[in-house]
């Protein structure tokens, strides 16, 4: 069976991208997280943008291990804020990963921003690099932020995005259960755009 690997360091991010992946319902690809192949050294995040950062971890993890990869790269952009903090949004408190801090840090800024302009979208750009291709995609989910953070599903920023989906509900997106998230999401639908890519690979 052929193998594609997800090369993610965050867990919760790489349960997402491979349950897109095996719920594509793809056939004989064998789906391995970094932690399967041997450790390899992995380049700061520098680019500009989210297609950039994708390209340069799918790259980096196929010259090391040989094996197809399709890498993310992710992040809130804040209309307000004029489009931060993309590509920074894992960093924005300062601490790279501290969920909590990031959010908090946010809402703080958004503190007087009235609702009607609290829109913004959660980004994806997925790269697959093969022996043979190179291939970018992006995702976008659009929602608005809310002033307190609800729901325990999810990561992130999740607990403060109410997608447009759920406006009427309200629900945050750590209020949707993993499938309802998957189908609607940014990262679900930028790897909706690499399944054909994926069948090729599975079928040769
Ligand atoms: P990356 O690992 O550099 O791509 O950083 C992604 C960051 O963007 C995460 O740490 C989150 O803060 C945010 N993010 C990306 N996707 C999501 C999501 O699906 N929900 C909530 N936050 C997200």
């Amino acid at each position: 069976m052929g193998q594609i690997l997800v090369a993610s360091r965050n867990k919760k991010k790489l349960a997402e991208l491979r349950r897109v992946v095996e719920q594509a319902g793809i056939e004989g690809l064998d789906v391995v997280g970094l932690d399967e192949v041997p450790p390899f050294e992995e380049a700061p995040e520098i680019g500009a943008t989210f297609e950039e950062n994708a390209l340069a971890k799918a790259r980096d993890a196929y010259a090391a291990t040989g094996l197809p990869c399709v890498a993310d790269d992710s992040g809130l952009e804040v209309d307000a804020l004029n489009g931060m903090p993309g590509v920074l949004s894992a960093r924005w408190s300062g601490r790279h990963g501290d969920d909590m801090a990031n959010t908090e840090l946010l809402l703080n800024q958004l503190g007087d921003v009235p609702e009607e302009r609290r829109g913004g979208a959660f980004v994806s750009a997925c790269a697959l690099v093969t022996a043979d291709s190179e291939v970018v995609v992006r995702g976008e989910w659009r929602g608005r932020i809310i002033s307190e953070p609800v729901g325990d599903n999810g990561f992130g920023y999740d607990p403060v995005f109410v997608p447009d989906e759920e406006s009427a509900s309200g629900r945050s997106s750590a209020q949707l259960s993993p499938t309802e998230k998957d189908a609607l999401s940014h990262r679900g639908r930028a790897l909706a755009q690499l399944i054909p890519a994926l069948q090729e690979l599975a079928a040769n």
